[in-house]
C-alpha cells in the first residue's frame, strides 16, 4: 500500500463569517486530523496555516511554503477541510487541480466536498463537486485521475509506455519494467561501434541493410512486438534508414536511464501531444540494464555534434573533421582533395578564406597526421607514467591499506559465520539426540541467530566501505585506463583522434596546438604528483 505524504492544509480569510466556528482555524484542523485518523495510508507531515488571506489569490505564505514542499517532493498529498480552503478562484483552483498537482503526482483530498483524487469512486462526485462549486465549463475530470496516477508512476521509475525502443522489451515479471532484448540489443551496440569507428549514420544504414537485418519496425512486427504508429522512419519499405540510426544513437534509454513525460498534453482541452522541454522530462537513473556505456553514448553524442557541424550530407567522415580549428579565425577547417599530375593530395583548409581576412596556411593531411600522432605518442606515455607515480602516492597508499584491511577483516567475519552457521546446524541435531535440553536448544538457538545476523550485519557495512574506497579510484583511474589502452598506437584512425582529441588549432605552417580530452584531470594528477613532490 502506498503510504501519502500529506500537508494540512488551513486557511481562513478576514472575510470569513467569524461567527461560523465550523470555518475556524481550530476546527479546520481537527476534522482534517480526524479524516486522517480513519485513513491509515496517509501520514501528516507538515501543517501549513494562512491566517487572515483572501482564497481570491494564491499568494499566501504558507500555501507557497507548501507548494515548495511539493516541488521537492516532500509532499504528495493535500488535504483541505472543502475546496474554498484552497481557493476561490476558479481559473486558479482549477489549474491546481486539473494541471499541477496531477503533474506532481499529488492526491488532493477536500473533505467536505468529498474530492479525492485517489478514488476512483470518487469520479462523480469530483465533477458533480467540480461543477457546482466552480461552476466552470471543464470536461471530465477522469483525467485528472489517471494522469495523477501515470505522473507517479514515472516519478517511481516504472516504465509506463506502450513499446518499449528497439532493443528492449517489456520484462515478463514486471510489466512497468524493460528487460534487455538480446538480439535487438547486439544491433543497437553494433550501431553505436560503428558510429565511434567513424561511420556515418547513413553508411551504418546501408551497412545493416547489406547485412540483410530487419528494421525496427519490421523486427517488431514479425516478432508480435507492440509498435507505435508512425514512430519509424523506414516503415514503407522495411528498410534501415539513417533517421532511424540517429535516434537509436541520441536515445539515452540505451545507458540504462529512463526517460518520460517527453510528450504530454498540456491542456487536458488540448488532444495533440506536445514536446515537452527537456527540463521538464522525468528521469530516472539506472531504471533497467543498460545496452550501452555511458561513457560510449556521451562520446557519440559528441561525434555527432561534430558531424553536423561538418559533413552533414557526405556518408564518411574524415579523420579530423570537426577538430581541426583554425587560429586565425577560429572557424572550423575543412578537408579539400587536390589532384596533381595524376595523384591526389588531400589538404585542410580553413573556410573563410583570404577574401574574409583569414591568412592561415592550408595544411596537409599526411603532414598533419605524422605531427598529431608523434603528439598523441608522447601524451600516452605521459598519462603511463602519470598513472605509476600516481600508484605511489600517500593519498593512493592510505587508501590500498585501509582496502587491505577491511577485506581482511571481512574475510575474518566470513569465518566466524561459517562456524556459526555449522553451530547452528548441529543444534538441532544435538537436541533430537537428548543432548541438549530443550529450554537449552532455544536459548543456543536464539544465540547463534543473533551471532549470524551480527555478523552479516558487519560484513555489510565493511563491503560498503570497501567498495567506497574502490570506486573513488576507479573513478579517478578511468580516464587514465582509457589513454592506457592507445599505448601500442601505431597509426591514427578515426576513433582514436576523437577518443583522445578534444581540438587541434593550427596556429601557423607548421605548428599546432592539441588539446586532450581529459585536459583538467590530467592537470589535476599533475598538480597532486607536484604538491606530494614539494611537500617531500
Ligand atoms: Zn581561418
Amino acid at each position: 500500500m502506498q503510504t501519502w505524504k500529506a500537508a494540512k492544509y488551513v486557511r481562513l480569510s478576514y472575510t470569513d463569517d467569524k461567527s461560523n466556528e465550523s470555518d475556524s482555524v481550530q476546527n479546520q484542523k481537527k476534522l482534517i486530523d480526524d479524516f486522517v485518523k480513519n485513513n491509515p495510508d496517509i501520514e501528516i507531515v507538515s501543517e501549513k496555516v494562512d491566517d487572515g488571506y483572501s482564497g481570491i489569490i494564491f499568494d499566501r505564505p504558507a500555501f507557497k511554503e507548501m507548494m515548495e514542499d511539493v516541488h521537492a517532493g516532500k509532499i504528495n498529498c493535500v488535504i483541505v477541510k472543502d475546496l474554498s480552503r484552497l481557493g476561490r478562484e476558479h481559473t486558479e483552483t482549477g489549474r491546481y487541480l486539473r494541471r499541477i498537482f496531477p503533474a506532481y503526482g499529488v492526491r488532493f483530498i477536500a473533505i467536505n466536498d468529498n474530492i479525492d483524487t485517489a478514488k476512483d469512486s470518487s469520479g462523480d462526485d469530483l465533477a458533480v463537486s467540480l461543477k457546482s462549486i466552480m461552476n466552470d465549463a471543464y470536461c471530465r475530470d477522469i483525467s485528472v485521475k489517471t494522469r495523477s496516477a501515470l505522473a507517479a508512476k514515472r516519478k517511481n521509475g516504472d516504465y509506463i509506455g506502450a513499446c518499449p525502443i528497439y532493443g528492449y522489451r517489456k520484462s515478463d515479471e514486471n510489466k512497468n519494467q524493460l528487460a534487455v532484448d538480446e538480439y535487438a540489443a547486439r544491433v543497437v551496440q553494433d550501431i553505436f561501434r560503428m558510429k565511434i569507428e567513424g561511420a556515418s549514420a547513413l553508411s551504418i544504414a546501408n551497412e545493416l541493410n547489406k547485412q540483410g537485418l530487419q528494421s525496427p519496425f519490421e523486427y517488431k512486427k514479425s516478432n508480435g512486438l507492440p509498435c507505435p504508429s508512425g514512430g519509424y522512419a523506414d516503415k514503407d519499405n522495411g528498410r534501415w534508414s539513417a533517421t532511424t540510426i540517429i535516434r537509436i544513437l541520441q536515445d539515452e534509454t540505451y545507458t540504462g536511464t529512463l526517460l518520460q513525460g517527453k510528450q504530454g498534453t498540456s491542456n487536458y482541452k488540448l488532444k495533440d501531444l506536445s514536446t515537452k522541454p527537456v527540463s521538464e522530462w522525468i528521469r530516472t537513473d539506472n531504471a533497467h540494464e543498460a545496452i550501452i556505456r555511458k561513457h560510449d553514448f556521451d562520446l557519440v553524442q559528441r561525434i555527432m555534434h561534430m558531424d553536423t557541424r561538418t559533413a552533414p550530407d557526405e556518408d564518411k567522415v574524415y579523420l579530423f573533421s570537426g577538430i581541426l580549428i583554425c587560429e586565425c579565425c577560429g572557424a572550423r577547417m575543412t578537408r579539400q582533395t587536390v589532384p596533381y599530375k595524376g595523384i591526389k593530395y588531400y589538404y585542410y583548409r580553413c573556410t573563410t578564406g583570404k577574401k574574409n581576412g583569414c591568412n592561415a596556411p592550408k595544411i596537409k593531411e599526411s603532414d598533419l597526421m605524422g605531427c598529431v600522432l608523434d603528439l598523441v605518442k608522447s601524451h600516452v606515455g605521459n598519462v603511463v607514467s602519470l598513472d605509476e607515480l600516481l600508484n605511489n602516492t600517500c593519498e593512493q597508499n592510505i587508501n590500498r591499506k585501509l582496502a587491505s584491511q577491511y577485506l581482511a577483516r571481512i574475510k575474518e567475519n566470513e569465518k566466524q559465520l561459517a562456524t556459526t552457521k555449522k553451530y547452528k546446524a548441529s543444534l538441532y541435531e544435538n537436541f533430537v539426540s537428548g543432548i541438549l535440553s530443550k529450554d537449552d536448544y532455544k536459548l543456543h538457538k536464539n544465540q547463534y541467530a543473533e551471532d549470524g545476523e551480527r555478523l552479516e550485519n558487519a560484513i555489510l557495512l565493511l563491503q560498503q566501505e570497501l567498495d567506497g574506497i574502490q570506486n573513488n579510484t576507479s573513478e579517478r583511474l578511468r580516464w587514465i585506463e582509457h589513454f592506457k589502452k592507445f599505448e601500442a598506437l601505431t597509426a591514427l584512425d578515426r576513433k582514436a583522434v576523437i577518443q583522445l582529441i578534444q581540438s587541434i588549432k593550427i596556429t601557423g605552417k607548421s605548428e599546432i596546438e592539441v588539446t586532450f580530452r581529459y585536459q583538467d584531470e590530467y592537470q589535476k594528477a599533475v598538480s597532486i604528483i607536484t604538491d606530494q613532490r614539494e611537500a617531500v
